[in-house]
């Protein structure tokens, strides 16, 4: 009887085993296809708006608006399957920082001033304050550039004209402290828990024309986490949020500190294009 049980035991042990690496195997199958085809779907779009932007050149100023409205949406899609492809290198731990010594103060500073006239052309005031001049640590700055782009599009989505978003740099304890603030509609406290889980994008009265697929903040706390930082929420739901990042002042040895690149203007197109105007 022992023997019957051991055995049907043994059987079922070695049946759970082989379905599971079928299971695995079928993901890491439909995770590749899915790869290949937002890459390809990329790709088709870059060329879509590269077009677009050499006929935009040539065009009758009658068929610029037309034009506009290509380009606009097209940075629209191009920011949606960035993020899927981001998130799908997130989830299957693809992604790997590439680490620098760099002026985490400039390098935040630029980002604000790249994007200051798409922020205040909604009649919205961008204030950049610091209480330090430099901190040279090790980040990821095209991570850094994204987080920071992610987290002023929302501000300005989300705050009406006439308002102000602040972001303000501290250093305390070995840390660097990053805060965006807006005075904005603010979200809601039950909303608050799964702001930063994938796939809960929060609809709700005002905001809810912005439609977006709310995995932005995931992919934000997804880079942090990556940097062994935090995001922290606070938010009164009618009058503002406030994202605010702690990063570790670590540093690369041996490792030159790395002068500014220039900024690149087209991502910060990209992050705001739900900004503009769609037609
Ligand atoms: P998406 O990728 O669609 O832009 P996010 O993950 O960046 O989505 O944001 C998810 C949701 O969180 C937004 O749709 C919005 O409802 C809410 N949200 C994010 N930032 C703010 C903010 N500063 N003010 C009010 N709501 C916000």
């Amino acid at each position: 009887m022992l023997y019957v049980i051991f055995g049907t035991l043994i059987t079922l042990i070695f049946y759970l085993l082989k379905k599971n690496r079928e299971l695995e195997r079928r993901d890491r199958v439909k995770t590749e296809f899915f790869m290949n085809i937002t890459h390809d779907m990329r790709n088709h779009l870059n060329i879509i708006l590269n077009t677009s932007k050499l006929i935009g050149l040539n065009v009758d100023k009658s068929l610029n608006d037309r034009i506009n409205a290509l380009r606009k949406n097209s940075y629209g899609l191009l920011k949606l399957i960035n993020n899927l492809i981001d998130m799908t290198k997130v989830e299957n731990k693809f992604y790997s920082l590439n680490l620098e010594n760099n002026n985490i103060v400039a390098v935040v500073e630029e980002i604000v001033q790249s994007v200051s006239d798409f922020i205040k052309d909604k009649g919205i005031d961008i204030i950049f304050d610091t209480e330090i001049e430099e901190r040279i640590m090790a980040f990821d700055k095209e991570k850094i550039e994204r987080i920071m782009l992610n987290l002023l599009s929302n501000g300005a989505k989300f705050t009406p004209s006439g308002g102000k978003i602040r972001v303000n740099i501290y250093e305390k304890n070995s840390e660097i402290l990053i805060s965006v603030k807006d005075n904005g509609v603010g979200i809601e406290k039950e909303k608050q828990k799964y702001i930063f889980e994938r796939y809960k994008q929060v609809k709700e009265g005002a905001v809810s024309e912005y439609g977006g697929s709310g995995i932005g903040l995931s992919l934000v706390k997804s880079f942090i986490e990556m940097h062994d930082g935090q995001i922290i929420l606070n938010s009164n739901y009618g009058s503002g949020s406030e994202f605010f990042i702690s990063l570790p002042c670590k540093m690369i040895n041996n490792e030159e500190c790395r002068n500014i690149n220039k900024f690149n203007v087209e991502m910060a197109m990209v992050e705001f294009s739900e900004l503009m105007d769609k037609n």
